[in-house]
């Protein structure tokens, strides 16, 4: 019984390791941002991410003004590095365009 017990422990230890290394990275003020407005977004507008398709929100259909299709452009060859993540959102629906 004890061996057991010190073994389904040791699992377990290794596990919350586990979880802790792939959560470290998602830890910063970036990312903890896109999250509470995917959180808040989602009750009310799904999906919350709309791809930008020919400048069209492919959430509401509606085409976005030039300067914020450049933001969008911009911001998404930042999308591998989550600390300096931007959202950018749609101007009509609210949805986070990329
Ligand atoms: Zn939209």
């Amino acid at each position: 019984m004890d061996s057991r017990l010190a073994d389904v422990e040791e699992r377990l230890e290794a596990a919350l390791e586990k979880r802790l290394e792939k959560v470290t990275p998602l830890d910063n003020p970036a990312t903890k941002r896109f999250l509470l407005y995917y959180n808040r977004l989602k009750g009310r507008r799904w999906p919350v991410l709309a791809k930008l398709d020919e400048n069209v929100c492919s959430g509401c259909h509606m085409e976005l003004p030039p300067a914020k299709q450049q933001e969008v452009h911009r911001y998404v060859s930042m999308a591998n590095e989550p600390a300096k993540m931007i959202i950018v959102t749609c101007d009509f629906c609210g949805r986070i365009v990329f």
